[in-house]
């Protein structure tokens, strides 16, 4: 199957810039990209299908970072409730009767979402993240970066004060540890399917165990997703366990775990010095600033890991959270958040929240040799978006590209028309061309009111915030 796309204003994101193409054609052959230039250069030879991308911005797809869809089914769940009440009063409760079917479901809610709006890869992280490969990803031929969940935590952390140590099961770990590596080398060669590492954090799994996983994935050349430094209940348990002085950071550090290998997820209770640290080691950042914002009320630092050079990408963590895996509204919101914590309005710019969503999210999942960009021999994940609606006329081209901030700043996502993965047409028109959308919308629907419902018992003597807030009629 070959492709022609032509007549768009293509943002190829090769190179230092944009690497911006006006009136532009790409064309595609099997999976991969195989000529790409301006419109009136283009061979327009022999293309089994030819998209007229008119009126179209023509880029690549956009890479979401760190991603839990498996919770999908409870959004709106937790939200505006102290971050103390987050985990064990407002989402625990409700999501006790989270069955596997109800992770699938709300997984390929979650991607179809995403999707939409014009994610094409997408870093998921769960335990069993083979069953999301399997059930979701394949099938939905979308590219995903699956981490595989690993902890040695036993089950009755929920009843442990915040400076009780959670007890350590070596052997959950390692079971859990054998799945991990069973499925690199599964999917080692498989061209939508990657495959690495997910110590859960520096809290739940033992220094033994980390150093055993960061030298088989040496060995293995496979990526470590870990959440670093995820705020004030992860840190009492590193001063209990491991003295007041240590932070995650500096216990990371003695145990030379901080490398080019190891994806960060949200890092926002570290300082400066120890991001300078970081960078310089090449970790990469995976953030999550709508989620982190909301569950935390903090900026994370994504602007500042930037400046000092490091590589960093966006993801939407989980539905209850940030409320949505939309990457359009992500950039917005990165762009905005920058902005306001440094009091300068010129931080994280459009041009560059485009590339951290694209291209530098690739870097960070080492796959920026396959995908991220626009470029001969590369993949193709390709997304086209309609610029002829009320919120993003008019496209300009002259004096410049006004459609660069019209992406990050105005678009909801629904402005997406077309999604190419892997060389294959997902969307078209903007409708899914296999995946029937509708049936597992009514499916989770209801999937989601039985969750609820369930969960309300639980929910109510749990008695969080949000009770408070129901019983005053607010919610
Ligand atoms: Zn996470």
């Amino acid at each position: 199957m070959s492709i022609a796309i032509t007549n768009g204003n293509i943002i190829t994101m090769a190179g230092s810039n944009l690497g911006i193409i006006k009136n532009g054609a790409v064309g595609i052959e099997g999976s991969k990209i195989i000529e790409i230039g301006l419109n009136n250069e283009f061979s327009h030879n022999d293309y089994d299908e030819v998209i007229d991308a008119s009126g179209q911005i023509v880029m690549p797809g956009l890479i979401n970072v760190h991603i839990h869809t498996g919770g999908n089914l409870l959004r709106g769940g937790a939200q505006d409730v102290p971050e103390i009440e987050w985990m064990n009063k407002a989402i625990g409760p409700l999501g006790r009767n989270l069955d596997k079917n109800g992770v699938i479901l709300g997984s390929k809610i979650g991607v179809i979402e995403g999707v939409r709006s014009g994610t094409t890869t997408f870093a998921e992280y769960t335990s069993d993240v083979g069953l999301l490969i399997e059930e979701v990803y394949q099938p939905f031929n979308v590219r995903v970066a699956a981490a595989e969940n690993i902890n040695e935590i036993s089950l009755n952390k929920d009843k442990l004060g915040p400076r009780d140590l959670y007890e350590f099961d070596r052997s959950k770990g390692e079971n859990e540890f054998k799945k991990a590596i069973e499925l690199v080398s599964k999917y080692k060669d498989d061209s939508l399917v990657k495959s690495m590492f997910g110590p859960q954090a520096l809290d739940m799994i033992s220094l033994d165990l980390l150093k055993t996983i960061k030298e088989k994935a040496t060995e293995l050349g496979t990526q470590i997703h870990m959440h670093v430094a995820q705020g004030g209940r992860e840190q009492l348990q590193i001063e209990e366990r491991y003295g007041q002085d240590k932070t995650t950071i500096s216990v990371l550090k003695e145990i030379k775990f901080l490398n080019q290998n190891l994806i960060g997820a949200h890092m926002h209770n570290t300082s400066i010095t120890e991001r300078e640290y970081m960078v310089n080691k090449g970790v990469k950042m995976a953030s999550c600033q709508s989620s982190i914002s909301m569950i935390d009320g903090i900026v994370p630092p994504l602007s500042h890991y930037l400046s000092l050079g490091g590589i960093a990408g966006l993801g939407t963590d989980q539905a209850p959270g940030p409320g949505n895996h939309n990457m359009m509204r992500e950039m917005r919101t990165a762009s905005l958040l920058a902005k306001i914590s440094t009091k300068d309005p010129t931080n994280l710019p459009a041009w560059e929240v485009l590339k951290v969503a694209t291209i530098g999210g690739a870097k960070v999942l080492g796959l920026e040799k396959q995908v991220g960009s626009l470029e001969v021999g590369k993949l193709a994940d390709i997304i086209l978006i309609d610029t002829q609606r009320a919120n993003l006329v008019p496209t300009s081209t002259k004096p410049f590209y006004n459609f660069i901030p019209n992406l990050v700043y105005s678009t909801s996502g629904e402005e997406v028309d077309t999604v190419i993965i892997n060389g294959k047409i997902v969307i078209r028109n903007k409708e899914f061309l296999e995946i029937p959308e509708k049936m597992l919308l009514k499916e989770a629907q209801d999937k989601g009111e039985e969750l609820f419902s369930k969960g309300e018992a639980d929910w109510r003597s749990a008695n969080s915030y949000l009770v408070k807030m129901h019983d005053k009629g607010f919610l």
